[in-house]
């Protein structure tokens, strides 16, 4: 399985770090060694000293799927959850800088913890997601204000990545990121409901 990620799909988030507003999305993968189940432990990686939460609204594919038009595109999801895009910001500044790719900021070992899966429902509501960092909220977001819709994400991504059972889209982080540390809890919730608990070790 493969994880695509969207960057950039919130515009507060692109302004709080004073990126451009994307005229298409703008994506990155992670493998499956990135994936984190709710209720195992991170471990601070050695490489970084600034590590970032995003807090994203997570879609499972249940079919394989390419050049995918948008009014079918809901049918190719078949759970959603919480997930945390985990991002080496020191590392990103400098593969930024240098105009290098993304994947050692982004791509590591359990770099993206998903919740507990639910059943999709109806995708065109405005699905409501918060982060909790020690019991304080520090993210939450609306699906309605993503820059490119959830049709929209599926479509792009599919004209170049054949989409597969199993695959997820992390589809964007809303504002408020910030830093974890060693002893810090993170809960993610959906509407209401607490899919995702994650203690930074
Ligand atoms: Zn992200």
């Amino acid at each position: 399985m493969k994880i695509l990620c969207i960057g950039r799909n919130y515009i507060d988030h692109a302004k709080e770090l004073n990126n451009p507003v994307p005229e298409e999305p703008v994506f990155f993968m992670k493998g499956s060694n990135s994936l984190l189940r709710s209720g195992k432990p991170f471990f601070y990686p050695e490489f970084s000293k600034d590590i970032h939460y995003e807090a994203e609204l997570v879609l499972r594919i249940g079919r394989l799927g390419k050049y995918i038009e948008p009014e079918f595109a809901l049918e190719y999801v078949d759970a959603i959850t919480l997930g945390i895009d985990f991002t080496a910001r020191d590392r990103q500044a400098i593969a930024k800088k240098k105009g290098l790719p993304w994947e050692i900021a982004k791509a590591f070992d359990h770099s993206a913890p998903v919740g507990d899966f639910i059943s999709p429902g109806d995708l065109s509501r405005n699905i409501h997601f918060q982060l909790l960092k020690n019991g304080v909220s520090v993210q939450e977001g609306y699906s309605r204000d993503m820059i490119f819709s959830i049709p929209a994400l599926i479509s792009y991504l599919s004209r170049f990545n054949t989409l597969k059972d199993g695959d997820l889209i992390f589809t964007g982080t809303p504002a408020g990121v910030g830093p974890v540390k060693t002893g810090d809890q993170l809960e993610g919730w959906l509407e209401g409901e607490k899919l995702l608990d994650i203690r930074i070790k």
